[in-house]
């Protein structure tokens, strides 16, 4: 599903985030940089070493990264050059912030991007996985601080969702349709 906002695509598809050509694509870390399972471990796994190097300096001259923060490494060997790495909010019921958190991580992501020159850039599904954030209630709040982060600066070329599963881009597709009235998809 593709749909154009101003000068910027927005993309949502199936398929695997390290695969990706976009000139970032985003990390759901954790807080310690380290690396991890999911998405976190695929993207080390076939970037290489040299990420991981980067995050061990990144957390020895700031400490580990807090929730809704988001740092830049190089992508290793991966097809894109940077990985951006945040951290999304462990689901705790709904009443701890998590919503405000989810929406900080894509937001910082994309700031960061923006202020680094990266015009194209890849998501994943952040929080939903080990961190069991409510899929539904977590891909309103990506597109929509996706959405309005691309109109209010109309400076990245592409946005692209990256979803795992066949099930997790359909919850994705049928958001955006809400979010944007029906009429556009
Ligand atoms: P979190 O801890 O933020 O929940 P996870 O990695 O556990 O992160 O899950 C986030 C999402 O990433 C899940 O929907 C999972 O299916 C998805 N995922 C796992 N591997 C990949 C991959 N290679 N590309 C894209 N998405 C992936």
């Amino acid at each position: 599903m593709e749909v154009r906002l101003g000068s910027t695509l927005l993309r949502l598809m199936v398929g695997d985030i390290t695969q990706q050509d976009t000139e970032a694509i985003v990390n759901a870390a954790n807080s310690s940089l380290m690396g991890g399972g999911g998405v976190d471990g695929a993207i080390h796994r076939a970037g290489g070493p040299q990420i991981l190097e980067e995050c061990k300096q990144i957390v020895a001259r700031q400490g580990s990264l807090p929730t809704g923060q988001a740092v830049i490494t190089t992508g290793g060997k991966l097809k894109a050059r940077y990985v951006i790495h945040t951290v999304g909010p462990i689901w705790s019921g709904g009443n701890r912030g998590e919503d405000e958190l989810l929406h900080n991580a894509y937001y910082n992501s994309l700031s960061l991007a923006r202020e680094k020159g990266i015009r194209s850039i890849s998501f994943p599904s952040i929080s939903t996985g080990a961190y069991r954030f409510p899929i539904e209630r977590a891909a309103t709040i990506a597109l929509k601080t996706v959405r309005d982060f691309i109109l209010e600066n109309n400076f990245f070329t592409e946005v692209r969702f990256v979803l795992f599963r066949e099930d997790d881009f359909k919850v994705y597709q049928r958001a955006w349709e809400k979010l944007s009235g029906g009429i556009e998809g």
